[in-house]
């Protein structure tokens, strides 16, 4: 049989309502194969489904918290930071209430975006003072040079 637009409306409405194939089948006058191939071909195998939809969407958003607290007893909001060793089985994190957006409480923010302001700072003095140093040296070779002549145009 052909399958005219009549017909692969009437399958897709009948596909959406949930209908089984052999269902669809019947209804279109068609073998079961045939409805499975269109509905195949048609790109249709995403049979919206609410509830069981809804439940996968329910699991996929819950899947990212941890379920089990064991591993740091945290919650989204504690602080992250690492006191002790973490060999150590007193190994642990902080916990206290983070500042927003932060993974740390306060106090440990203060400590990691400043151990790497300091980084960065240091980093770029040594940068600085090398490029210095070169200018210097460039600067007294030139000095050596044009201050005699200047010396002896001020002498005559
Ligand atoms: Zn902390």
């Amino acid at each position: 049989m052909a399958w005219t637009p009549e017909k692969v409306k009437l399958l897709k409405k009948l596909w959406s309502k949930g209908k089984s194939t052999v269902e669809i089948g019947k209804e279109l006058g068609i073998s079961k194969n045939a409805v499975v191939g269109k509905v195949h071909r048609l790109e249709l195998a995403a049979r919206p489904s609410p509830i069981k939809k809804n439940e996968t969407q329910k699991k996929e958003i819950q899947q990212p918290k941890p379920d089990h607290m064991t591993l740091m007893d945290l919650k989204l909001n504690s602080c992250r930071w690492p006191i002790g060793d973490p060999q150590d089985p007193d190994f642990h994190f902080c916990g206290e209430n983070t500042v927003t957006g932060k993974p740390y409480c306060p106090h440990h923010c203060k400590i990691a975006y400043t151990s790497i302001k300091e980084l960065s700072l240091q980093n770029s003095k040594t940068n600085k003072e090398k490029k210095d140093d070169s200018d210097a040296t460039e600067d007294l070779q030139e000095d050596v040079k044009t201050k005699p002549a200047q010396k002896k145009k001020e002498g005559k």
